[in-house]
């Protein structure tokens, strides 16, 4: 291992030379407070900046191990840390240096979410952070002066006011940890309480625009509150009781008005799948974790799915059971969704009106007489959900303020009036009883899901097809793309790229085996739940590069929108 002096004097050597000479730094430093790893240098200026590890003992940075002393305590000291270390890096490294992406220092962007992620490592050894830094250039000649800074006294002031425990906020630094264990407990209570969702009174709801995440502030902002009828309270582990409205198990409808918040709540339902940081307003809303959203995703592509509970007798005889296309409509692709979240194990689906096909939730009895059922493939999800409750353990929860058919096969309707929730379920059936209307239910067949295995063929890879992510909604593969832009429980770019990597990961270890497609992903996920999430990265025993950890859900909507992949 070299020293910090070994470094100053490299630096010295390749000042005003060519860029690749900076490749000459790769290594291992220990400086007085801490190791130094330059895993990896960039090849230009404009290249991805260089991947950068600073790990500080226990000895100095000298967290109590109370603050880690299990999966999700670490789970959010790290977390804590990483919006530390990004918080620190504004304050002391703003600007760039030279040309290209000089002078850069980054830590994986945060969220509003709590995510397991590889920025930092917490263990009873040390606290290390990966950063990304991009070594300084003029032209392409080197700037090792202003290298030296960034890498000596830049990291130095980053890590002194980020890493050390000493220099933080004590009470800060407990409540993180402490509103995530009572997240962790109030999630996993919900199962005992025959809950799918809890949403607390006092949780604000709204977000502030369509592209921002964060809270929308105002006085006209309406906090939420239960209904006396389905209200619960919790005692949590760390801050008390809380009381809120408690979503049983079963079919529940969200209805009311236009622009009068339904979507706004199954909106934040359907995030409750993660931990929200303090002051995000949804701290406690929280839904059963395998919960998954549908909508209707018409062009996407889908391999070998059998819909034939939704869809069947298509034109020209093709086939539901296994149904494959490149461009399904807006009806096939939602019935999708659904087979393939109950396959990868769903208790909970989420549906708005407003991103769903018209005919894939109704067919009210006008039509049914008009078109007969005979020449109509769809059976509409209104004749299915029951079913999938009874026979599978599925719970809905629809947004439809357009139909009152769905009365019929609800358990719970709650209506939104000006951002506030009210519940109808005796008014709502009361209607529906009183109005007998001329709907049928349609049901021919049974609802059946089908076991898929992907072809490990369809995902190989030759040497020259990269994995390349871009944004949080694109991942090439080789040749082909997956498309995430609807897979609208997906929430950080860094999941993106743990999930390009876990695919890669099962071609290497598992596919072959030929397994289920949901066994296959298991595996990978045990694999990361035994040796953490650095397993999955093609760097090994190096900065990781940027993941976070993504849901089964998530890593198998990827796969089964892989444009070329094929079912076995
Ligand atoms: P709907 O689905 O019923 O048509 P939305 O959920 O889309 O209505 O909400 C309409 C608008 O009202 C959105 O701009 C949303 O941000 C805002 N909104 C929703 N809930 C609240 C609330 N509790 N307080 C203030 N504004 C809200
Ligand atoms: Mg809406």
């Amino acid at each position: 291992m070299f020293t910090d002096i070994d470094l100053r004097s490299k630096l010295k050597d390749i000042n005003g030379k060519g860029y690749k000479a900076y490749k000459s730094i790769e290594g291992v430093y220990q400086f007085e407070k801490y190791k130094l790893y330059i895993d990896h240098v960039q090849s230009d200026p404009f290249a991805p900046p260089s991947r950068v590890r600073v790990r500080v003992s226990q000895n100095k940075a000298n967290f109590p191990v109370e603050l880690f002393k299990n999966y999700h305590r670490r789970v959010a000291l790290q977390d804590y840390l990483t919006r530390q270390v990004a918080c620190a890096i504004s304050m002391n490294a703003k600007g760039k240096m030279g040309t290209g992406k000089g002078g850069l220092i980054v830590i994986d962007r945060c969220g509003q979410e709590v995510l397991d992620r590889t920025s930092m490592v917490v263990s009873e050894k040390y606290v290390e952070t990966r950063l990304s830094i991009g070594l300084p250039a003029r032209g392409r000649k080197i700037m090792a002066r202003e290298a030296e800074e960034i890498l000596f006294e830049k990291v130095s002031k980053i890590i002194n006011s980020s890493l050390l425990y000493k220099s933080l906020n004590k009470e800060q630094v407990q409540g993180y940890i402490e509103l995530h264990e009572d997240q962790v407990y109030l999630q996993s209570a919900l199962k005992e309480h025959k809950l799918v969702a809890f949403v607390a009174n006092g949780s604000i709801l709204p977000r502030e625009s369509g592209i921002s995440d964060k809270p929308l502030k105002g006085s006209n902002v309406i906090p939420f509150q239960s209904p006396k009828s389905l209200e619960v309270t919790f005692q949590l582990p760390n801050n008390g009781q809380i009381t809120g409205m408690g979503i049983p198990k079963g079919i529940t409808l969200i209805v009311g008005g236009g622009y009068h918040g339904k979507s706004t709540l199954l909106r934040a339902i359907e995030r409750g799948v993660y931990h929200h940081i303090p002051g995000d307003g949804r701290e406690f809303v929280l839904a059963d974790p395998d919960a998954v959203k549908i909508r209707a995703e018409d062009g996407r592509s889908v391999q070998g799915v059998n819909i034939s509970g939704f869809i069947n007798n298509l034109p020209f005889q093709q086939d539901t059971k296994k149904f494959s296309s490149e461009n399904a409509s807006g009806s096939t692709s939602q019935a999708a969704n659904i087979v393939e979240a109950i396959e990868v194990g769903t208790n909970l689906l989420m549906l708005d009106e407003d991103t769903s096909a018209t005919n894939f939730m109704i067919r009210d009895g006008r039509m049914q007489q008009l078109v007969s059922k005979e020449q109509e493939p769809i059976t509409p999800l209104i004749d299915r959900v029951r079913e999938l409750y009874e026979k599978y353990a599925v719970s809905s929860i629809l947004v439809v303020g357009g139909s009152g058919d769905y009365f019929n096969v609800a358990d719970y309707i709650i209506k939104m009036e000006n951002y506030a929730v009210k519940d109808v379920t005796k008014e709502a059936k009361r209607i529906a009883s009183q109005n007998s209307d001329t709907r049928q239910q349609e049901v021919t067949n049974e609802f059946g899901i089908s076991e898929r295995i992907v072809d490990p063929v369809s995902l190989n890879l030759s040497p020259r097809d990269k994995v390349k992510v871009r944004g949080l909604h694109k991942i090439q593969f080789g040749r082909n793309d997956i498309d995430l832009h609807y897979v609208e429980q997906l929430v950080d770019d860094s999941q993106t790229n743990a999930i390009a990597e876990i695919i890669r990961y099962a071609t290497k270890e598992y596919l072959k085996k030929r397994l289920p497609l949901i066994e296959v992903i298991e595996k990978v996920l045990e694999d990361i739940s035994v040796s953490g999430l650095d397993v999955i990265s093609p760097y090994q025993g190096q900065h990781p590069g940027n993941l976070a950890l993504p849901r089964k859900h998530e890593i198998c909507s990827a796969i089964n929108r892989l444009r070329g992949v094929r079912m076995l």
